[in-house]
């Protein structure tokens, strides 16, 4: 990956550009943003480990989770964790805007609550390229990436990647008028190119389009590596986290959020969930391994995960797991938090919510999150 290093940051600027279709130069760099005085954290990997997660299944099984196990001797686990909405669509939403209700929530709808991401980069004044969301797949994730809050929404959105590694933000919406190169096939190249030569106008113009039509295939290519060898069992959550990995390798976001949900298989098979589990877990030690191989990345990067609630208590009769019966099993979970700043194998029993991620991940970059109305996780830090 060294030929990268040369020019990582304007290979993505010029791809979040050529999303939007303005080839105007000038983004800010983020070296230079202002971190927490005295904490090492420069970067956050956020997973949403949706879909509906027990404990019992995670750290009440741990031969189920091996990785996520070993992060928690090296870090903070929170084993009281209370959750908030209990549709999926309201659940995940609340771990990103730390607001446990949200106002007018519709599934496939943007929310009104601005997001963790809006915040970060209103706040910080963050670029673009600085973060970004992962995801399993499906229209209804990329409401993730912001809400529709006016003096927050699209201008601070996050990019966001589907498990196929299709850009769907900007983007997919300019792709979307000509067709998707899901492979980038000769076809799709003949007709990106095309595409590009219609940006703007003069030599000049059609140089930089190409330019760009270049650098979103090999961004394409780099990103989604390995992820299409992907197959069976939670295949969708796997690749989320494998273009995680490739992202932090690559481009060395600030933020990246990862959205999983295969785990809701549970309603029709406790076998097929646990599988789920234990290939998350597979996948996030993947992710962590990238992390620690990496000396730059070992020494800043944060990773939290964060289940949206967990599963019933009993068995339905196709011996799968529904959520709705209100018991602890469901309205429990256990959350996990490993960075350079955090302490190290402790477990917190006292009560914190998933809204409060918002807020902790805000202060750590030294924001706020004035609409959010969780706190912040307690004891965190060494
Ligand atoms: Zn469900």
């Amino acid at each position: 990956m060294e030929q990268f290093n040369f020019d990582r940051r304007s290979l993505i600027r010029g791809a979040a550009l050529g999303a939007a279709g303005a080839l105007s130069p000038g983004l800010a760099s983020s070296f230079s943003l202002p971190l927490q005085k005295g904490r090492k954290t420069k970067r956050v990997v956020l997973v949403a480990f949706a879909g509906g997660v027990r404990t019992r299944e995670t750290f009440g099984t741990p031969d189920n989770i091996p990785n996520m196990r070993q992060l928690a001797d090296e870090g903070v686990l929170y084993t009281n964790v209370a959750t908030a909405n209990l549709g999926h669509f309201g659940a995940t939403m609340s771990i990103f805007t730390g607001v446990s209700e949200p106002r007018g929530i519709r599934e496939n709808a943007r929310g009104q609550e601005p997001t963790l991401f809006e915040y970060l980069r209103k706040g910080l004044a963050m670029p673009k390229e600085d973060i970004w969301v992962t995801t399993t797949g499906g229209a209804q994730q990329v409401n993730y990436s912001y809400s529709l809050h006016p003096e927050y929404g699209p201008k601070y959105g996050a990019n966001i990647l589907d498990g196929e590694g299709i850009f769907n933000t900007e983007f997919k919406q300019l792709l979307d008028t000509w067709g998707m190169p899901e492979s980038m096939g000769e076809g799709e190249k003949a007709l990106l190119d095309q595409l590009r030569k219609g940006v703007g106008g003069g030599p000049d113009a059609v140089r930089e389009a190409e330019r760009l039509a270049r650098v979103e295939e090999y961004i394409l290519k780099e990103l989604t590596q390995g992820t299409s060898d992907i197959t069976g069992t939670a295949a969708g959550d796997r690749k989320a986290l494998r273009l995680a990995r490739n992202l932090l390798s690559l481009f060395r976001p600030k933020v990246v959020g990862v959205v999983l949900q295969n785990a809701d298989v549970a309603h029709g098979s406790y076998n097929a969930y646990s599988e789920v589990v234990r290939q998350n877990d597979a996948a996030i030690g993947e992710l962590v391994t990238a992390i620690r191989e990496d000396e730059e990345l070992a020494e800043s990067t944060a990773v939290i995960v964060m289940p949206e609630f967990g599963r019933d208590r009993d068995l339905n009769s196709r011996r799968g797991l529904d959520h709705g019966d209100g018991s602890p099993d469901l309205r429990r979970v256990t959350c996990l938090a490993w960075g350079p700043d955090f302490k190290r194998g402790v477990e917190i029993d006292s009560e914190q919510r998933t809204t409060d991620v918002v807020g902790t991940v805000c202060e750590l970059f030294g924001t706020t999150a004035p609409l959010a109305r969780g706190g912040r996780l307690t004891g965190l830090y060494s």
